[in-house]
């Protein structure tokens, strides 16, 4: 049975293996500890995170709601290696006029789903938000827990950073389009399944294939990985163009991990400049 860890040995753990997602790394062995090596001196090693990975002051209520996270199960956190679905077929593109229908047609086709367990815990499936006809589009991973409550993608403390984020591009948030890739938030906020990531992504890819913004800014690994169709560090990703589906895919920090570790935004709004520079965007004036 897995040794019950206390909250800040758990808190410290679960800092780690995000730490290490947002960098791509996903796939995690979990070999068999002699129980004597689970002593209290490395229990307590554990919990005392390397300075570069510790959480900023003042912030692990804000990614971390200690409450809700649930026990350190490694085969729960982590995806167990699965073959991802392939990107389906590019849609025929939708005219301008009619996108706000079309998207309102996959939110029906959608509609009270229970096509994977995460419905189970849901209270408000998140679609999307924003402009239908958006040249700019992000895509983030799934909703937290105020987006499940409000039923809108990045309205808690990484939507904060995102709204930054897009009023530093000289962006309104309803000038650009929203989505994630699964639409109901995962238990504790874990990375979702991959069953749930490849039951759920057709869907963003239809919002894409409607909506057909210019540029689309993937917002972490997970994002990446689904929009990609296969999992790469990324940090190999970041910092380029890449070609997706007739538009240009960027691929940058999730705010959340930016909250983290807010050394990464200067590495962050690097990425967003490519994404202004591909629009012809200035970035506005200060003051
Ligand atoms: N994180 C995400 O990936 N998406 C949201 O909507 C909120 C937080």
């Amino acid at each position: 049975m897995a040794p019950a860890f206390d909250p800040a040995t758990r808190e410290a753990l679960l800092a780690r293996v995000r730490f290490y997602r947002d960098l791509g790394l996903t796939e995690f062995y979990r070999r068999p500890v002699d129980p004597a090596l689970l002593g209290a001196e490395s229990l307590q090693n554990l919990s005392a995170p390397e300075p570069a990975l510790s959480l900023p002051k003042g912030l692990a209520s804000e990614t971390w709601d200690s409450t809700t996270q649930p026990a350190l199960q490694e085969d729960k956190l982590i995806p167990p290696r699965k073959p991802l679905l392939a990107p389906p077929e590019i849609a025929d593109a939708v005219p301008s006029a009619d996108r706000a229908s079309a998207l309102q047609l996959i939110r029906e086709d959608i509609g009270d789903c229970t096509r994977c367990a995460l419905h189970k815990g849901r209270n408000k499936l998140v679609f999307g938000d924003g402009s239908p006809n958006a040249r700019l589009m992000f895509v983030g991973e799934g909703p937290g827990a105020d987006e499940d409550a409000q039923g809108i993608p990045f309205v808690g403390k990484a939507g904060q950073l995102l709204n930054n984020m897009i009023a530093a591009m000289g962006l309104k948030r309803e000038e650009v389009y929203i989505a994630n890739v699964v639409k109901c938030r995962p238990p504790g906020n874990r990375t979702p399944e991959p069953e749930e990531g490849n039951t759920c992504s057709p869907f963003l890819f239809r919002q894409i294939d409607v909506v057909r913004p210019q540029v689309i800014v993937a917002l972490g690994a997970t994002a990446a990985t689904y929009l990609l169709g296969q999992r790469q560090p990324l940090a190999g990703l970041r910092g380029r163009v890449h070609a997706f589906r007739g538009m240009q895919l960027i691929i940058t920090y999730h705010p959340a991990y930016l909250l983290r570790d807010p050394r990464q935004k200067k590495e962050a709004w690097a990425d967003l400049q490519i994404a202004m520079r591909e629009l012809g965007l200035k970035a506005p004036a200060k003051g």
